[in-house]
């Protein structure tokens, strides 16, 4: 067993083979002397066997970057109330219903942590409005622009100081590239991406639902050995809480960024066009495939997503083609979106893009190809040409 890996404790093993059937990938034989085997290039480390094994015949050892804790030392569910060049964002507030759920069942606190350059007693106080017990404000010129190095360790900083056993954020851009950033930091676990989020009571693990397998499971992940549990949550999945006045502590984290060596500076933040909407916030999205035929045809699909108050999506093959740029693209290498209506133009409805849009609440597909597998998912569907339904749809709006 190197530095990471597993043992089979021979003496301890009977050969009972409840192992066997534990193991999810099918890293594990009895071998010839009755002895439980496991194959090390099979083997993900997923620890389920040294849970199953009823004499506590498998041990695991963790990397040497892992750190022992005491999970009783961490109380409380923390969020990150994402703020965008001075705005607080809506994902923000979505965090708070689902924290509240957790703080709740656990008997704790919920607490928000804000970042930014400058106003944040302000938004502090729409956090504790929209749920929030206490709000940890980070204030300074410098952490206005979203920096990814400063903010995961100020981030470190406070949650090091505060011992959450929670701490969750939005799935946005910039959750995306913080949180996970956090969680190398502070050397916990973190589950991107969820749909859903509970907490075992007993245990105090946090249960982090999201699909997995392209989309054809839904895994329900732990993070039974460190704390705080680290989660990002999909935009626009949770609701946000109504809002009522009410009274809350706030309280600023002081952090020294004058010390800390940043490999960039940011200068300036430039902020896309109109027509670059953000694809997490909007509520409608027309998206473009390779069946809108060329670049000039796009128009069609800007007028019809202008008419609806939409934002434009893509397939990877428009974005391929240089028919527009990538941030609009949907799917597995792309953008996740989960609009209330999202209508796919032109689309074949690869698995790849089906994975970035299949949670849509309502799928409305147009293609010339009744055969076409985003069909299958789509709530509503148009067999023809998108030249001919698309302006008829226009006129009927
Ligand atoms: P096509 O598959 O060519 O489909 C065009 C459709 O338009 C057809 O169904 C056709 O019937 C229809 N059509 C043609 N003319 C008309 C018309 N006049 N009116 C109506 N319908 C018409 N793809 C993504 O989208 N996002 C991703 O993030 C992504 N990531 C990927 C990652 C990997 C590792 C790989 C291998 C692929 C990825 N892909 C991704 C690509 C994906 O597999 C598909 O190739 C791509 O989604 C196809 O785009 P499309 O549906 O626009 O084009
Ligand atoms: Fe051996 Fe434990 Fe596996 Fe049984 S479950 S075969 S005792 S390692
Ligand atoms: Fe199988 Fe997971 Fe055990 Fe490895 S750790 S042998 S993958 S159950």
């Amino acid at each position: 067993m190197g530095l990471t890996g597993i043992l089979v404790i021979e003496e301890q093993c009977t050969g009972c083979g409840v192992c066997v059937g534990a193991c999810p990938f099918d890293a594990i034989k009895i071998n010839d002397e009755g002895i439980a085997e496991i194959d090390e290039e099979k083997c993900t480390l997923c620890g389920a066997c040294v849970d199953a094994c009823p004499f506590d015949a498998i041990e695991m050892k963790r990397g040497e970057s892992s750190v022992e804790i005491d999970k009783d030392d961490y109380s409380g569910v923390l969020t990150f109330g994402e703020i965008n060049e001075g705005e607080l964002s809506k994902v923000a507030l979505e965090m708070l219903s689902v924290g509240r759920e957790i703080a709740d069942k656990r008997g704790v606190k919920l607490s928000s942590v804000l970042i930014g350059g400058k106003e944040l007693e302000k938004h502090a106080k729409t956090m504790i409005n929209h749920g929030a017990d206490i709000v940890y404000y980070i204030e300074d010129e410098s952490l206005f622009h979203f920096n990814d190095e400063l903010y995961a360790e100020a981030l470190g900083k406070l949650i090091e100081e505060v011992k959450p056993e929670v701490f969750i954020g939005g799935a946005s851009a910039v959750g995306r590239a913080l949180l996970p950033r956090v969680a190398a930091t502070i050397k916990t676990g973190l589950t991107a991406d969820c749909t859903e989020l509970d907490i075992d009571n007993e245990t105090g693990n946090l249960l982090q639902t999201r699909p997995a397998f392209g989309g054809n499971i839904m895994a329900t992940i732990l993070t039974p050995n460190h704390r705080p549990q680290i989660a990002t949550i999909r935009p626009r999945v949770m609701p946000v809480p109504q809002e009522t006045e009410k009274n809350g502590e706030i309280k600023k984290f002081d952090f020294d960024t004058t010390t800390f060596k940043l490999s960039k500076i940011i200068k300036e933040a430039v902020i896309l066009s109109e027509e670059e909407v953000n694809l997490h916030e909007a509520e409608v999205i027309v998206s473009a495939g390779r069946g809108v035929g060329s670049k000039e045809n796009l128009k069609l699909i800007y007028d019809f997503a202008k008419k609806l108050g939409a934002a434009v999506g893509a397939s990877r093959a428009v974005v391929d083609a240089g028919w527009i740029s990538y941030p609009h693209q949907v799917g597995q290498t792309g953008t996740t979106v989960a609009p209330k209506v999202y209508i796919a133009c032109g689309i074949s409805g690869a698995i790849q893009h089906q994975v970035g849009m299949r949670s849509s609440d309502i799928i409305i597909a147009i293609n010339s190809d009744p055969e076409a597998p985003i069909f299958d998912i789509a709530t509503y569907g148009f067999v023809g040409d998108l030249n001919k339904i698309i302006p008829e749809l226009m006129k009927k709006i």
